[in-house]
């Protein structure tokens, strides 16, 4: 493959890596070798970016959005280009990988959308006009992770770029090569020079110049809670604006009255998906008493059916996870003595495969506490409704839930206590690009997506107009 880099690096320093090798997590062999942006890089790329924001913004509206629906119909011409490098650099099944280059276009076309409805408001004052308005707040910084990378590297760009600001994009060190063949499909629809620049690097120091860079206004991270709260400290410092959307440790409440046998053949998608390293698996699984082995009964042969294999067959359920440091972690939370109560199978040989596994556990245990970020979950026993709604409340995370029940008072009493930004009920499905998402507690700050989107990158500037005549 080829790739571009669109910030045409400057020799780094010394001492630091110049480059990152990038793995398919299902061979372990080098699919691509990529330039590692230097804080030098960094401070040219936002010089550049800061110049076609100017211009971007004084872009009438209707152009604007023009030019990024051309952008999603060239994402639209090469879904599967885009999904093959995601096999390739992420080990995602080919059909989950077509679904993430195909949420990229629809993100970008979603915003556009929203360019010319970002409108201010008029609110009746005493003594003359008074207007608002949405104002582009300039270099946008989006950090992304390697779970999900162009969908998540899009939820920030797509409304960012829509609302007017330029966009860097720090992808994840192990998956940098989706974000930058999305860089040059941004340059090939027309998008100005400068104004969507990828940089790929290590956190630390090309993450990190982003972040510290007085040219930037705003930081989108997406990541580990523990990185967050230190980018959130350094934004601090100068006031910029963040969104956060960290990690989360979601339950999947099952009451005595749901439809089990819907319930447990939903449930492995919920933690099983992208071989749970998804901020929503619902890795947490608390089942009402009664019916508890009744559910695990159930559960096994759905858990059982799920097929671990090549990425790129599209009869493949579940990829590798991304790395060896991340298997020997997800292995960390299943030690010996752990109550294994369903176990699937995972390749042998080459690759970071690790099986489905079901615990169970207590509360208090660290696998039904801490993200795990495999295909690892728990099921914890509960009493009743209150109990249900402590357990699931246990933690610091509060990004996601599901509820089963057939009884409507129910679904909105736990849906109403449950302290997390995004429930579902009867469903595992929270994530809609059109639809508000984001966490509660430290699972984040702030909310992506939905209807509000381009408003998050935007400064609200209210002007008062006089309309005394004799006013000074
Ligand atoms: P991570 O925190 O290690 O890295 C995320 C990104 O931050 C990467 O691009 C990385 O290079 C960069 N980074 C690392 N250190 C940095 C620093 N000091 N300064 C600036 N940038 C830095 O996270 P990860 O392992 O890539 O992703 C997994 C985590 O992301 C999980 O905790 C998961 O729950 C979370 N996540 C959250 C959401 C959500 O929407 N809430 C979505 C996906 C993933």
């Amino acid at each position: 493959m080829s790739h571009t880099d669109p910030t045409s690096p400057a020799p780094p320093g010394p001492g630091a890596p110049t480059t990152h090798d990038v793995l398919n997590p299902a061979t372990e062999e080098v699919v691509a070798t990529v330039p590692a942006t230097t804080p030098e890089e960094v401070d040219a790329a936002v010089r550049r970016a800061a110049d076609a924001q100017r211009s971007w913004a004084a872009v009438a509206p209707g152009d604007r959005a023009r030019l990024l629906r051309r952008f999603a119909d060239v994402i639209d011409e090469h879904v599967e280009e885009l999904a093959r490098l995601e096999v390739a650099e992420a080990g995602h099944p080919i059909g989950n990988a077509r679904w993430e280059a195909g949420n990229a276009r629809d993100l970008f076309a979603y915003a556009a959308g929203g360019v010319e409805r970002l409108t201010g408001r008029q609110i009746p004052v005493a003594g003359g006009w008074n207007i608002t308005r949405q104002e582009p707040m300039g270099v946008v910084a989006v950090i992304a992770p390697w779970n999900f990378p162009m969908p998540i590297a899009s939820w920030g760009a797509a409304p960012a770029l829509a609302a007017g600001n330029a966009v860097l994009l720090k992808p994840a060190e192990t998956t940098p090569l989706t974000a930058l063949r999305l860089a040059e499909l941004g340059l090939a629809a027309g998008l100005p020079e400068g104004l969507f620049q990828v940089l790929p690097g290590a956190g630390p120091v090309a993450g990190n110049a982003l972040v510290e860079h007085e040219g930037v206004a705003k930081v989108v991270f997406t990541g580990s809670t523990a990185v967050g709260k230190q980018i959130m400290a350094k934004c601090a410092t100068t006031v910029k604006r963040l969104t956060l959307e960290l990690g989360g440790k979601s339950p999947n409440i099952v009451f005595a009255d749901a439809d089990l046998a819907k319930a447990a053949a939903a449930a492995p998608g919920s933690f099983l998906d992208n071989t749970g390293q998804d901020c929503c698996a619902r890795s947490r699984i608390l089942v009402q008493r009664e019916v508890y082995d009744r559910f695990l009964e159930l559960l096994e042969p759905a858990v059982r059916a799920w097929r671990a294999g090549d990425p790129a067959d599209p009869g493949t359920d579940m990829g590798p996870l991304i790395s060896a440091a991340q298997r020997e972690r997800v292995r960390s939370y299943v030690p010996d003595d752990a109550r294994v109560a369903i176990r699937g199978e995972a390749p042998a040989g080459k690759g970071f495969w690790y099986p489905a596994t079901v615990l169970e556990g207590r509360p208090e245990d660290r696998v039904a506490v801490e993200e795990v970020f495999g295909p690892v979950a728990v099921v914890l026993p509960f009493a009743d409704e209150a109990e249900a709604v402590r357990l699931a409340n246990t933690g610091t995370y509060g990004l996601s839930g599901s509820l089963w029940t057939r009884d409507v008072g129910r679904a909105l009493r736990v849906s109403g206590a449950v302290a997390a930004g995004n429930l579902s009920v009867n469903s595992h499905s929270s994530v809609r690009y059109w639809t508000p998402f984001g966490g509660y507690k430290q699972s984040g700050l702030g909310r992506e997506l939905g209807p509000d989107a381009l408003a998050a990158f935007t400064e609200t500037k209210n002007v008062f107009i006089s309309t005394e005549e004799d006013d000074q």
